[in-house]
């Protein structure tokens, strides 16, 4: 998922690597080049700068230079910061607060973007990881194919669906998730929301209205990795106006760049928890800022 940025990387560093001693100045033109690879990689533009900042001041003046692997150094400070940008105050990959029972995860994001999939993905999940019983509901009261996607899906993982009433709102549909998992003894309870097409108004009144009835213990905001700082865009909107707790980058198997990795948490503030590398129902891993950092610098 990083194969282009981390080739661009590892060439600059391996100019570094031959070079015995370092000067200021070769350590600036090696940043330039990582500003560079950034931002074809579609890493945010102050995410870039702020990056490459911090990596400057860490290797410029003597602990660096003076070093006998003054290449490996930058590597290092490089590594430290990457891990940083992808995890702010820490790793919280996989983590979710379902303590409780049944504790309601609220599923949001546009659609296609791999929603529902990714839904059947995290129960199967919780179920198979954390021996959890989960229970699935659709609130796409517009898309009856998607209701039916969910059940279908459900079936293929293990993990039981609100069985599907005709005429009911999201809210109303909401409420009798919450009733029947408390009645069965559910650990957790999904509630996978309307995807739209692009964020608007209705979409975003109706998804708070189902926040405000279920209390969501998380709320994960699915997005497409493969589109770049538009997938960074979206979370801000939707934790703007909804509050999201964390994010899962799905199509990570795709051709895309990752600057939408890169730059989530620094610009959102919240922690990409889950990506999604396939069409799969078991095809969703863990995001581990130290090894995403490893597997870039190669
Ligand atoms: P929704 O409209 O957001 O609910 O999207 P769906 O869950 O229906 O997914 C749309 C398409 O994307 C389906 O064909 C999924 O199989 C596919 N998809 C979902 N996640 C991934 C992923 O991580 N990688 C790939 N390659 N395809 C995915």
């Amino acid at each position: 998922m990083f194969e282009t940025l981390s080739e661009r990387l590892s060439g600059v560093f391996d100019k570094l690597g031959k070079q015995g001693a370092l000067s200021d100045e070769d350590v600036k033109t090696a940043l330039r080049e990582v500003r560079v690879a950034l931002l074809e990689a579609d890493v945010s533009l102050p995410v870039a700068r702020d990056f490459v900042a911090a990596v400057q001041e860490k290797a410029t003046g003597q602990a660096v230079t003076r070093s006998v692997t003054p290449g490996q150094q930058v590597v290092k400070i490089v590594h430290d910061e990457l891990v940083h940008v992808l995890a702010g105050d820490g790793d919280t990959a996989g983590q979710l607060k379902i303590d409780n029972p049944p504790a309601p995860i609220l599923m949001v994001g546009l659609q296609g973007s791999g929603k529902t999939t990714t839904t059947a993905k995290l129960a199967k999940r919780l179920k198979e990881k954390s021996g959890k019983r989960v229970l699935m509901a659709s609130l796409d009261v517009n898309r009856p194919a998607a209701m039916e996607q969910l059940a279908v899906l459900g079936v293929q993982v293990g993990v039981d669906t609100l069985p599907i009433v005709k005429g009911q709102t999201p809210v109303e549909i909401a409420r009798r998730a919450k009733q029947q998992a408390t009645m069965g003894g559910y650990d957790v309870y999904m509630l996978d929301t309307a995807g739209r097409l692009s964020i608007d108004e209705a979409l975003m009144a109706e998804v708070e209205a189902v926040r405000d009835v279920t209390s969501p213990r998380e709320t994960m905001l699915v997005v497409d990795g493969l589109t770049g700082q538009d997938a960074v865009h979206t979370a801000e909107n939707f934790d703007a106006r909804i509050g999201i707790s964390g994010v899962v980058l799905t199509r990570m198997d795709g051709d895309g760049r990752g600057g939408a990795a890169l730059s989530m948490r620094a610009v959102t503030g919240k922690p990409i928890k889950f990506v999604g590398l396939g069409e799969k129902l078991d095809a969703l891993e863990e995001f581990h800022p130290e090894r995403v950092a490893g597997r870039i610098l190669g």
